[in-house]
């Protein structure tokens, strides 16, 4: 790590930040070389996933660090859910640039503490360096499903319902507001877009449900039509979604009914990490009572249907196809 008056070496760094949150006994309190994998429960299949977030690019520059640290836990534990797995262990790396002095570390560390207890994820390892470029942050995230029970993107079936967790939009809104796209305003009712943005929710009460309905799941990463492309492309079909069904929340709502073609470009915004999952008209009941226990709005947003692998057709109230110009709508 380049020597900087304002931060700890990498050694203190760890044994000051991490140890503490360290497991002890697979993660040996990270006072050795290695870790112990912890032993995976009979009956379950151990899954694993990384996700990395970037300075400038998962997250900007002045966002708070606590907010930082648990984007990078949410964003795997949306990853691990997503498939019906339960958070169990991961692995941190972390380059960290010059922006990180020690209030920004320990702020981070506190973030990284709440969210590993949230989510029950035991640290075993990761790796420190310093870096003259952006800080750069990656979890390998490992979690726990009934043996042969992970929900693929591939199983969905022609005439399944296209459901989707929570609301649409939120993030990309709430980034555009960061950005400074709606001008200088004070973040009052605004807030809770901005929160979208820097703390997902990941959706683990209900992804525990998934294996027992869903045909094929994923989390909304990358847009709800180009991650539902993902689903269909994989499954090769194609899905129609009707546009009026898309669920938005009361704060987004009140940006996006002045402006049409927003509402429009947040279907391909980002971030929501919430779960976008398909399930045969037999599962209705399952998914009810899966949204009921758990709290969780569920919307029917569209069903799985023939045609072109991965073109997902938005539709507009009298049915007629909206040509929404982003990747995903089709790919022909
Ligand atoms: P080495 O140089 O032998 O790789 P390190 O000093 O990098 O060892 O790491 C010592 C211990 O601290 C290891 O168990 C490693 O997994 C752990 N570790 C280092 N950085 C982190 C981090 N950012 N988060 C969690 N554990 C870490
Ligand atoms: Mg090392």
């Amino acid at each position: 790590m380049p020597d900087k008056p304002d931060r700890r070496g990498e050694f203190a760094l760890i044994r000051e930040l991490f140890q503490p949150l360290a497991d002890a006994e697979h993660g040996l309190s990270l006072k050795d070389d290695v870790g112990f994998l912890p032993p995976v429960p009979s009956g379950m299949d151990a899954c694993i996933t990384k996700d990395m977030i970037v300075e400038g690019v998962h997250f900007l520059p002045d966002d708070p660090p606590e907010t930082i640290a648990r984007k990078l836990v949410r964003v795997n534990v949306s990853d691990l859910v997503c498939k019906g797995a339960v958070p169990a262990s991961c692995l941190l790396a972390g380059a960290f640039g010059p922006g990180a002095d020690d209030g920004w570390l320990e702020a981070f560390a506190a973030g990284l503490k709440d969210d590993l207890a949230t989510f029950g994820l035991a640290l075993l390892g990761g790796d420190t360096v310093g870096t003259p470029g952006p800080t750069t942050l990656s979890l390998t995230a490992i979690g726990h499903v009934a043996a042969g029970q992970l929900v693929r993107r591939s199983g969905a079936r022609e005439g399944d319902g296209v459901y989707v967790t929570g609301t649409i939009g939120d993030a990309a809104l709430g980034l555009k507001i960061l950005q400074g796209e709606f001008g200088e305003v004070a973040l009052g009712p605004r807030t809770p877009l901005v929160a979208r943005y820097r703390e997902p929710e990941p959706r683990a009460a209900f992804g525990r449900y998934l294996p027992g309905f869903a045909s094929a799941a994923l989390d909304v990463s990358d847009g709800l039509i180009a991650d539902l492309a993902h689903i269909c492309e994989e499954s090769g079909l194609a899905a129609d979604i009707d546009f009026a069904r898309v669920p938005f929340s009361s704060s987004a709502q009140r940006h996006l009914k002045k402006d049409r073609a927003l509402k429009l470009a947040v279907l391909g915004g980002g971030d929501d990490y919430e779960i976008l999952f398909t399930a045969p008209p037999s599962a209705a009941a399952s998914i009810a009572e899966a949204s009921g226990e758990t709290e969780t709005a569920v919307t029917r947003i569209g069903q799985v249907a023939g045609g072109e692998a991965g073109a997902v057709r938005v539709l507009d109230e009298d049915g007629s196809p909206l040509d929404i110009g982003m990747r995903g709508f089709s790919h022909g």
